[in-house]
């Protein structure tokens, strides 16, 4: 698909091959557990850049793998949905997370960032034509900030919107990256997390759900005074709210989308799934508002947890079509 058909998406972020037990409990120290095992690729990143080349956008996606089997993989999935890929190749091994899952859901993660920490300002500089093409650029927390904050820079530029996905939530986004970013889109965790970082101010993520929209509204124009916070709802959908003057085509400054009527099997990247299909519909743009941006993303992302997986459940948009007309 040709840049004028559809505005291109630049991701900058991170790869990494999952390797994942489910187990009837989570370990404990010093236990030993047999567990049922998969292995398949991850990372924000890559399944952002997968979800915007599924969509039907023009995608590239700014990375660092290892010269090794992961990044061997990166590269074969990259190719095989048409992601124009731009590698940093790092003598470090390529990013890893090994996830543990109990039989109720619940899951423990460690990460192995390997490559990922290395991807640099200078690399990104380096892919600065690309940025200079895109229509949408979309980072979140996984690489180093200074390369989210140059890609930003880059892309502010050029004219491009800059959409940060401010995960995960115990990663420090700086000021600097704050400043730059046109568009936040934060799940409850992620958005209490930030709200207490950069406007200084205790929220319960449990308490987010009784909130009024009004009351939503002010704390993420705290959050963000000057762009605009969706904010992930999981089986909810979503809550957008924008800064005065800043409408982006919206009737509203704040409103919610409910979640698409789906059978959710399996949640996993469903965050991921919505910023990747959110980047994408912004960036095909013409006419449409905001809102009927969002309602794509919401509609991807929830035909994605009808699948297992991650980057492998990222529907294509005309399956969306077939779905939901
Ligand atoms: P994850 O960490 O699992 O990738 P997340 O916490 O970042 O997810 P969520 O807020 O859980 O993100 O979900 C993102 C979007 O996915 C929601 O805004 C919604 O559009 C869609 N979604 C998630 N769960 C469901 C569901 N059960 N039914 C319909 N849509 C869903």
């Amino acid at each position: 698909m040709s840049d004028l058909h559809s505005g291109r998406v630049v991701v900058v972020g991170s790869f990494n091959v999952d390797h994942v037990w489910a187990l009837p409990a989570l370990p404990r120290p010093g236990e030993t557990l047999a567990g049922r095992y998969h292995t398949g690729p991850g990372g924000k990143g890559f399944n952002q850049a997968t979800a915007a080349a599924r969509a039907g956008a023009a995608t590239s996606f700014v990375c660092a793998l290892g010269e090794d089997a992961g990044g061997q993989l990166a590269r074969a999935l990259a190719a095989g949905d048409g992601i124009d890929l731009r590698d940093l190749r790092s003598d470090e091994p390529t990013g890893t997370a090994g996830i543990y899952v109990d039989a109720d859901g619940r899951n423990t993660i460690v990460i192995g960032p390997g490559a990922n920490a290395e991807l640099s300002p200078a690399f990104v500089g380096e892919h600065s034509q690309a940025l200079a093409r895109a229509r949408v650029v979309l980072t979140q927390l996984e690489t180093p900030v200074e390369s989210a904050e140059a890609a930003f820079a880059l892309a502010r530029a050029a004219g491009a919107l800059t959409v940060l996905n401010p995960a995960p939530a115990d990663a420090i986004a700086s000021g600097a990256l704050w400043a730059l970013a046109d568009v936040i889109t934060p799940n409850e965790t992620e958005f209490c997390a930030q709200l207490q970082r950069h406007a200084d101010m205790r929220l319960d993520p449990d308490a987010l759900a009784g909130l009024a929209d009004a009351e939503l509204h002010a704390h993420c124009r705290r959050l963000l005074p000057h762009g605009s916070v969706v904010i992930t709802l999981g089986k909810s959908g979503c809550f957008v709210s924008h800064a005065d003057g800043a409408l982006r085509g919206d009737a509203q400054a704040c409103y919610r989308v409910a979640a698409a009527a789906v059978r959710a099997v399996d949640t996993t990247g469903a965050g991921d799934a919505f910023n990747g299909a959110l980047a994408a519909s912004l960036a095909r743009g013409g006419d449409a508002a905001f809102a009927e941006h969002v309602a794509y993303a919401n509609r991807y992302a929830g035909l994605s947890t009808e699948r297992a997986g991650a980057a492998a459940s990222m529907p294509r948009d005309a399956e969306l079509k077939a779905r939901f007309g």
